[in-house]
């Protein structure tokens, strides 16, 4: 489990995100959903590592991770833009993050991976050479072969359109279900949180509106700002 406590933070003396308690569970896929400048980015770093807290606590599995660097915390990220290497090719962009970790996964897994994510076809391809859904599909299994505790995505689908985003979105889904694994998703589109997600942390202005199933979410939401965000997009 993955427990967020009294999370604060301010960039040049403005609060993003005040006081953010929160609790995960080990499996569990919860999007971070609220409109542009709320904070949500800045949330998902804070538990990466990238972005240090001003104040609270980050804990998971009963271990303290406030103090420990990015690199130990064994979280993974995929970064909005993918931030894949073009001089690379689509096999080389994935055991990247494996070159100074021998033995981190076995041929098998990555061939697993390979498998999963239907990539042998692309494996020789440079970066500019695939198509949106095929780096998105690159980004994830060059961060899945790093065997993340936590997967965490950025915007996993706004560079996406039409059925190619409803093919990475079944796909994050079967993901965290076929590895159990723990993913925390930035968005700003409710509907991609409502088909998405177990559970969907609304933040609006750096605090949380409401934290639910996307039943509770529909059903009872907890003030009018939920209310309009999510109605009027749906
Ligand atoms: P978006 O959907 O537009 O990406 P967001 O909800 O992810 O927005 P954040 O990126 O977390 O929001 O930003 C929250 C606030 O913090 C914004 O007002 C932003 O300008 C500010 N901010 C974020 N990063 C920094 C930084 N490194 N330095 C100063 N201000 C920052």
């Amino acid at each position: 489990m993955l427990k967020l406590q009294n999370i604060s933070k301010q960039f040049d003396h403005k609060i993003v995100l005040e006081n953010i308690n929160l609790e995960i569970n080990t499996g569990e896929i919860v999007s971070l959903l609220g409109p542009s400048g709320s904070g949500k980015t800045t949330l998902l770093n804070i538990i990466l590592g990238l972005t240090k807290m001003d104040q609270g606590k980050i804990i998971f599995n009963d271990v303290d991770l406030s103090h420990v660097p990015m690199k130990n915390r064994g979280f993974n990220i995929v970064f909005q833009d993918y931030a894949l290497f073009p001089h690379l090719n689509a096999y080389e962009n994935i055991v990247y993050g494996l070159r100074n970790k021998k033995g981190l996964v076995t041929e098998k897994e990555l061939h697993d991976y390979i498998d999963f994510l239907e990539l042998w076809p692309h494996l020789e391809k440079k970066i500019g050479e695939l198509s949106g859904g095929q780096k998105q599909r690159v980004a994830l299994a060059r961060t899945l072969v790093t065997k993340p505790k936590i997967l965490l995505l950025d915007e996993p689908l706004s560079a996406l359109d039409g059925v190619i985003k409803e093919s990475i979105k079944e796909r994050i889904k079967s993901i965290a279900k076929e590895f159990k694994l723990t993913t925390i998703i930035v968005t700003h589109d409710p509907e991609e949180a409502l088909t998405m997600s177990d559970k969907i942390l609304i933040i609006n202005q750096g605090t949380i509106s409401q934290f639910g199933t996307p039943h509770e979410i529909i059903n009872q939401p907890s003030n009018d700002f939920v209310k309009e965000f999510i109605l009027k997009q749906l």
